[in-house]
């Protein structure tokens, strides 16, 4: 059997899913020898040029300027299957949450504003590619065949979806909340009062986060790590992605915690209080693919204020 040729690339992201990629260790190596061979990966090899045709094209990253536009475009045209590989290239990732901001306050804070930026700084303007007003997830631009989220997806559901693939067969990856394989009992009690900050208190190592008032993004988003985060006495923020029945991750995160805040008799406006930086806590991972995508002249207004 001929083996499935694959490239993978990088758009807008900080490599961690390549490095999930290389994580595989010796069970990359098996996969090379028997299964697939790796014709364009700037972590692995020295190959300039996108090819033609590829079997699989791993995309890791979202599209934020003209370069990741293409890039995209060109690896749609040369495979067979696209897989969007992390959060970013599923949801727009953390840097999504700059669609909130306007373009030129970005630029400026990021070459002239930074504390470590020296003198005054300069945005480069030459031999760099356009830069676009908002972040937007892979499958905003180019058909996605398979989407594997995670900030990174751990190296053994990357294997799976690449083996599944070769196979000619649907992935088996987890499709329930976070809930169903978090160890934490639930009580179906209701939260008494929302922890301002993580290390509020001291949780109990047993019991249900977000019912003892941490705001958990657990019900609202996609299983797969093992529960990580709530298993190590931290509330989860979100990094899976949304689950397929979360339409927008953030709103079902706030839908959770008022469900479990209802007939308490607790003041709202209290448990709102204590959600500082709405947007950071609730949408950290998927701004750009909420309802609103965080666009900034939606949310604000066409003046952006
Ligand atoms: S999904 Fe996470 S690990 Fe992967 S590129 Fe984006 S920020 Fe990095
Ligand atoms: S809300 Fe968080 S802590 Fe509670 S069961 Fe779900 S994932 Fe676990
Ligand atoms: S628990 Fe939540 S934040 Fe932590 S790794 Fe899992 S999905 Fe990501």
């Amino acid at each position: 059997m001929s083996k499935a040729t694959i490239a993978t690339a990088q758009l807008s992201s900080c490599v961690g899913c390549h490095v999930s990629l290389l994580d595989l260790h010796e069970r990359l190596l098996d996969l090379l020898e028997d299964a697939i061979e790796i014709d364009y990966c700037y972590v692995l090899v020295d190959q300039k040029e996108i090819p033609e045709h590829v079997d699989v094209a791993v995309i890791e990253g979202s599209i934020r300027n003209e370069e990741d536009l293409e890039v995209a475009e060109e690896l749609r045209e040369a495979a067979n299957i696209v897989v969007a590989v992390g959060t970013c290239a599923c949801y727009g990732g953390v840097h999504g949450l700059a669609n909130l901001y306007h373009i030129d306050d970005v630029l400026e804070w990021v070459f002239k504003e930074t504390p470590t930026t020296d003198d005054e700084g300069e945005t480069p303007e030459e031999v760099v590619p356009e830069i676009f007003d908002y972040v937007r997830p892979l499958p905003e631009v180019i058909d996605v065949d398979y989407m594997l989220p995670g900030c990174p997806p751990k190296p053994e559901s990357i294997a799976e979806v690449i083996t599944a693939i070769i196979e000619d067969r649907q992935p088996k990856l987890p499709t329930t909340n976070l809930c169903e394989e978090c160890p934490r009992e639930k009580e179906d009690i209701p939260i008494e009062d929302i922890k301002f900050r993580t290390g509020q208190g001291r949780p109990d190592p047993d019991k249900c986060l977000l019912e003892q008032g941490y705001p958990c993004m657990g019900p609202a988003t996609v299983a797969g790590c093992e529960a990580a985060c709530p298993s190590r006495g931290l509330p989860c923020r979100g990094c899976n992605g949304p689950t397929k029945q979360a339409l927008d991750q953030g709103a079902a995160s706030l839908d959770a915690i008022a469900s479990v805040s209802f007939e308490t008799g607790v003041d709202v406006e209290e448990i709102l209080k204590g959600l500082v930086d709405l947007p950071g806590k609730l949408y950290m991972f998927s701004m750009a693919a909420s309802l609103l995508k965080g666009h900034r002249d939606v949310i604000f207004g066409s003046k952006g204020e």
